[in-house]
């Protein structure tokens, strides 16, 4: 065991299996979900040994990848390890990093590990449909935290559900350095049920959230009012990321994330995803 604390919760058809670790820097929180013979995201590799353990008892036959981050990706090698040769379904334009990344940085290495390299894996592209057994899961995607990641939806007995890999955060201003913001709300809003259905957000991150109508659409909202102020701030102030997220945001305080992350988690990263949405990989850091 790897001393986390292992939550079990069952949201419609989807059993949500999330962990929790101590770290140096804070408690680290991650999630994967289980639906019929499929597993969504696999977790950073320090929750690696209590994946398995937890899945032992009826292990899945099939991992689906919502994008290439090492909390989702890390334990693909070793639960092909203890469950046999899964197939394992990742966004196309992310398998090349999947299957050649085994470094990051240390600090994001201190919350999630340093993901197993995995070779290979089969892509797949938004529209494309997976039936776990009863539940069909639609791939959507929905860029904005990196580009190509992708959500997974299915409506089930009147109820839309989706898991949201990294998609929402509700700490926009924290933003990952990967970001495009006018996607992110876009993606929000693709990810809305038509009529009257409710929608239930299964993110990888933090809690579930039952009313996901209204935490996407304000959250669309809300990327659409602050991206009009960094326009406007940009138009006649600074001209560095950095120093545009100081005029409009220095009365927060100090950007924590920021000197931890080296540049990685900023509001500087948020400034230049409104301005220079990033929408291809790599990405540099905002400047
Ligand atoms: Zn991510």
């Amino acid at each position: 065991m790897s001393g986390c604390t292992v939550e079990g919760s069952v949201h419609g058809p989807f059993h949500r299996l999330s962990f929790l670790r101590g770290t140096p820097m804070g408690v680290a929180q991650m999630s994967v979900y289980r639906v019929g013979d499929t597993l969504i995201d696999t977790g950073g590799t320090p929750i690696g040994p209590d994946l398995v353990a937890a899945l032992a008892g009826d292990p899945p036959r099939r991992i689906l990848l919502t994008h290439q981050h090492e909390d989702h990706v890390g334990n693909v090698a070793l639960l092909r390890r203890h469950f046999g040769a899964l197939p394992v379904h990742a966004p196309r334009q992310h398998i090349v990093i999947i299957e050649s990344t085994t470094r990051v940085p240390d600090y994001r290495a201190a919350f999630w590990g340093h993901p197993e390299a995995s070779r290979g894996l089969l892509p797949y592209d938004p529209g494309d449909e997976f039936d776990t057994g009863g539940t069909v899961l639609e791939a959507v995607l929905t860029p904005g935290h990196t580009p190509h990641h992708v959500a997974f939806v299915a409506n089930v007995s009147g109820v839309r559900y989706a898991l949201t890999g990294d998609l929402y955060t509700s700490k926009p201003l924290e933003a990952w350095y990967e970001s495009a913001a006018e996607d992110m709300a876009a993606s929000h809003r693709r990810l809305l049920p038509k009529g009257s259905m409710p929608l239930v957000v299964l993110p990888t991150h933090g809690r579930v959230k039952e009313d996901g109508v209204t935490l996407l659409r304000e959250a669309a909202d809300w990327l659409d009012r602050e991206a009009e102020r960094v326009v406007r701030a940009a138009a006649s102030g600074p001209t560095s990321h950095r120093a545009l997220a100081g005029t409009l945001y220095g009365h927060l305080g100090p950007d924590v994330a920021d000197a931890y992350s080296g540049g990685e988690i900023s509001r500087a990263a948020f400034v230049r995803s409104v301005l220079a949405p990033v929408r291809t990989l790599p990405a540099s850091l905002p400047t």
